[in-house]
């Protein structure tokens, strides 16, 4: 099954393929919350996590927009969070380079709200400071989670497509060179 990502505007449409047995992630770490923040707070769900589904980055297809795509960090070899900047709608983040690395895309697509049907098992959560009791009766065993992650991700990089992204260039660089957050505003992100 397929479903498509339209950011809020319009501007920017993607394709993301399901059917993949991805890892759904349910992370209430300050910085997953500060993005929020920086783009969009209604992603925040429950306790106040963010739903991420990791997929393999080709699994992302972009049909419009790519010129929209930035991307952010809070540190210098803090992951990389991309959004559209024609409304601020969030995607997802990546590690500096598609080299091993999934897309966790964001669980919240504004035309069609989060998609549960292909996307809903294995889900684990992390930074459970803020968790709310409601959240811990949906986590599963996260060491059999973490091995299927592992098994897959093998799979993946042994296969050669973590080379292909729609983040990154063949020779690997961002298609948007990422903007490192200020700590002042890192800090009223995190604190306000
Ligand atoms: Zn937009
Ligand atoms: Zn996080």
């Amino acid at each position: 099954m397929t479903h498509r990502f339209k950011c809020r505007c319009g501007c920017f449409q993607a394709i993301v393929l399901g059917g993949y047995t991805s890892r759904g992630i349910i992370c209430c770490c300050s910085d997953c919350r500060a993005f929020a923040k920086y783009c969009d707070e209604s992603i925040l769900i429950d306790g106040g996590g963010i739903h991420l589904i990791e997929i393999p980055q080709n699994r992302f297809n972009i049909l419009k927009g790519k010129n929209r795509v930035r991307a952010l960090r809070f540190s210098d070899g803090g992951l990389i969070r991309w959004f559209c900047d024609c409304c601020y709608t969030p995607i997802g983040n990546t590690r500096d380079n598609s080299i091993f690395s999934m897309l966790s895309l964001i669980n919240f697509f504004p035309e069609t709200g989060f998609i549960e049907k292909d996307f809903r098992f294995f889900t684990s959560i992390i930074g459970r400071k803020s968790v709310n009791q409601e959240m811990k009766l949906r986590e599963q065993d996260s060491f059999v989670n973490w091995l299927g992650k592992m098994a897959r991700m093998l799979v993946y990089v042994i296969s050669g497509k973590d080379r292909v992204s729609p983040f990154f260039y063949a020779d690997g660089k961002p298609i948007s060179e990422p903007l490192i957050v200020s700590s002042e505003l890192l800090y009223l992100l995190k604190n306000t």
